[in-house]
């Protein structure tokens, strides 16, 4: 399978770079504005261990909101169900970072995966410890994931969005009103700024997926159990308001970050990440969420079928 699969890949690579619709980078961080919307990379690990990639594989990008599955893995392993009573596990239906809705819902999170959620889940890990002591958690997690000490946070990138990201802090400061923040806004922003400042490559994060895929001989880092409820919270709410058109075209579980990363599963078959820097209306990566979807459609990988 694994030359057939390279040879889809590299096509699939090809049609990509030949149909050009790219879509724009988030501008909302300035480091990110920076980087060429030209730019397409996939790796997928099957159960047999072989890795297939393509394209810009091995570069290195800003993983973003990918980051928020790991430190939602932390912390379940941590504290395990009691953070259902700060967060929920229902589709947003709103923008990643909606105010509007955090209002609503008096400041308890629709889910771990919108910006809310996500700050909520990194406050939890970081309630009693240090933001490095946090973040060395978060950044251990996927180098014994992914089985390689060679992954990093991008120190400008959060310097970037610490800079302009406004509206994080108008959430943080929201969810702190509602008492629903342990530590200072601030301490709990910069480190959920950093987090989401991981660089990893396409190969890294395919890797990292393994075991949230349940693939044979992945490290032992999250239970089977733990495994498919990340699954089913990937599948409905991965893609924020654009999580029922993913589900609908892909059919698998998957992550995006808006540094234009995904992380796909393909439950005990294949862990796949894809990379293309420009993003749809949604704010999900366009050739990537296309390749998503012809990569699932040729090999018939779907949870629904
Ligand atoms: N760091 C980004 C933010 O908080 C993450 C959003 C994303 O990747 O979708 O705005």
């Amino acid at each position: 399978m694994a030359a057939e699969l390279e040879r889809f890949l590299s096509r699939l690579n090809a049609e990509i770079r030949d149909e050009a619709d790219w879509g724009m980078v988030a501008t909302y961080i300035p480091e990110l504005a920076e980087v060429d919307p030209q730019q397409f990379g996939i790796a997928v690990v099957t159960a047999d261990g072989a890795i297939a990639t393509a394209g810009d594989a091995e570069r290195r990008f800003s993983i973003q909101s990918i980051s928020k599955v790991f430190s939602l893995a932390c912390v379940l392993g941590r504290i395990g169900d009691q953070i259902w009573a700060r967060v929920g596990r229902e589709p947003s239906g709103a923008r990643f970072d909606s105010i509007l809705l955090l209002e609503r819902e008096q400041g308890r999170p629709r889910n771990p995966f919108i910006n809310a959620g996500a700050i909520v889940t990194t406050d939890e890990l970081l309630t009693g410890r240090t933001p490095r002591d946090a973040l060395s958690e978060i950044v251990g997690f996927l180098r014994a994931a992914a089985e390689d000490d060679d992954i990093h946070i991008d120190k400008s990138v959060a310097a970037s969005e610490a800079e302009s990201g406004f509206r994080n802090v108008a959430l943080a400061n929201y969810l702190k009103s509602y008492g629903n923040l342990n530590n200072p806004p601030q301490m709990t922003l910069g480190t959920y700024f950093h987090q989401c400042a991981i660089e990893m490559t396409c190969v890294q994060l395919a890797l990292a997926g393994r075991a949230i895929a349940g693939l044979p001989g992945a490290p032992s880092v999250v239970s089977a159990v733990k495994a498919r409820r990340l699954n089913a919270l990937m599948m409905l709410c991965g893609h924020y308001d654009g999580s029922g058109d993913f589900a609908f075209r892909v059919g698998l579980p998957g992550k995006s970050g808006v540094g234009g990363g995904i992380l796909l599963i393909a439950p005990g078959r294949a862990s796949v990440a894809i990379w293309s820097p420009g993003l749809n209306a949604y704010g999900n990566s366009k050739a990537g969420t296309v390749a998503a979807e012809r990569l699932a459609a040729h090999m018939g990988w779907s949870v629904f079928a």
